[in-house]
């Protein structure tokens, strides 16, 4: 089963908004094992509109349209359909009731053209709109099924998941399932070779990889009969991939993150964590806090910029400053034994860097960044050379902290548990 996908609206030729429910729509038919044969977007002209009909209908089982159900002028999607299958506009009850307690409900007064929206094309049926008055219309031909939604995102969305996910289903479509496997410490390009084979023998489930920063991620997706099916395929794969890449894979959960794996860690192992951030100004701790439940093992953040702050609040030594630079591996240790010091944390992570674009000198240029890491007594240091500006040099940064971070406070844990 093949689909297509039209969305409608001037607005979005003009560039004025930006095409999110064609990939709204994309994601969700993927879902279902449905192929997405074309996207394409026609402004709101009723010729234009016939013509593109002409060309999807030839080509596919399913045209989803979104956009022009309203009850303006420039709103013609649905008349387009309806001109286009040669079927009559016919009011539908159910939707002119609701758009009537819709406006009951506001204490407002309908204009004749809001009545325009309970039309839909004779034999087609209207799917309500729990977020606004435009319902949906579903409309079956012999050789082709019509699904039209509402333009404003939060309309379409909404019915998308509660109506026509089971619609769609109940066609007889298949199901997707994938999986991400998350891998830090290896480059794109090394892990797509230790994975060579598989990417080279893959069919069902596929194999892609996507670099992120200072991440990889191995999306495996299969297609199966049903969930269950799609999911024993992936199954399999993702345990090889984790047998491959060990601990370099720190989740093979779709939503799970870096911080949220580092908080698990250290929740699970009774340990607490504070951080001491120069160039990275709080983007570290704020990445950490971002994660519900981070109270538990969270205790302090310090933004120490000037090289008082780094004396007076985490206790690097002035002679220490002096002799090696605010941006230096000793001073990224003293901040994290320091820190870890003051707050009492078993975990510290330490950040000091030239963000640029000024700073830089031949010896330390931009770019420069040493991370530093604290974990009951011992700390590790790491020099960095970041390339981009400066909000790149502090993102960077800022991931690199929490993969030394849990490196560290992997080997601490190995430590402890294997001598
Ligand atoms: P309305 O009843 O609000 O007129 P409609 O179904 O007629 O809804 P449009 O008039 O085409 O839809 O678009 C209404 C609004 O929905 C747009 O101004 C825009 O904010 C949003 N919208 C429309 N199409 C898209 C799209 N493809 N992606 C994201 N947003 C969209
Ligand atoms: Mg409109």
């Amino acid at each position: 089963m093949n689909a297509e996908i039209i969305c409608v609206g001037t607005e979005l030729l003009l560039g004025n908004i930006v095409n999110t429910n064609a990939a709204f729509i994309a994601e969700r038919i993927s879902r279902l094992g449905i192929g997405c044969y074309n996207q394409c977007v026609v402004g709101d002209n009723m010729d234009r509109c016939l013509s593109q009909l002409k060309e999807s209908s030839s080509r596919s089982d399913i045209i989803i349209l979104s956009g022009g159900l309203g009850p303006t002028e420039d709103d013609m999607t649905k008349e387009a359909v309806a001109a286009f299958t040669k079927l009559p506009l016919v009011e539908d009850a159910v939707s002119r009731r609701s758009i009537e307690e819709y406006f009951a409900k506001r204490g407002i007064e309908p204009t004749e053209n809001n009545w325009k929206q309970a039309l839909v094309p004779k034999g087609a049926k209207a799917v309500p709109n729990a977020n606004g008055t435009a319902p949906g219309i579903i409309l079956e031909t012999k050789n082709c099924k019509y699904i039209l939604l509402p333009g404003p995102p939060i309309e379409l969305e909404s019915m998308f998941d509660s109506q026509i996910m089971p619609y769609l289903q109940s066609l007889g479509a298949g199901s997707i399932f994938s999986r991400t496997v998350k891998i830090v410490g290896v480059g794109e390009s090394k892990a797509e070779t230790m994975i060579k084979d598989l990417i080279d023998s893959q069919d069902n489930p596929t194999i892609a990889t996507y670099a992120k920063t200072a991440e990889v991620h191995i999306r495996v997706t299969a297609y199966g009969e049903d969930e269950k099916q799609a999911r024993k395929l992936v199954k399999p794969v993702v345990k090889e991939l984790k047998a491959r890449f060990g601990s370099n894979v720190y989740s093979a959960e779709d939503e799970a993150s870096l911080e949220q794996a580092i908080i698990e860690l250290l929740d699970s192992n009774k340990m607490t964590m504070s951080t001491v951030e120069s160039c990275t100004g709080g983007l570290v701790s704020s990445t950490v806090v971002g994660v519900p439940g981070a109270s538990e093992v969270f205790k302090c953040g310090f933004v120490t910029y000037s090289n008082k702050s780094k004396r007076k609040l985490v206790g690097v030594k002035k002679g220490t400053l002096d002799k090696y630079g605010a941006v230096s591996r000793q001073v990224a240790t003293e901040m994290a034994k320091g820190g870890a010091a003051v707050s009492k944390s078993d975990v510290c992570i330490s950040v000091t860097g030239i963000a640029g674009p000024d700073g830089g000198t031949d010896e330390k240029p931009v770019g420069l960044v040493y991370i530093g890491c604290y974990v009951r007594g011992d700390v590790k240091v790491k020099e960095f050379h970041f390339s981009g500006n400066r909000n790149k040099v502090r993102s960077l940064s800022a991931k690199n902290a929490l993969i030394l971070a849990r490196e560290c406070i992997l080997e601490y844990i190995s430590k402890v548990n294997f001598g």
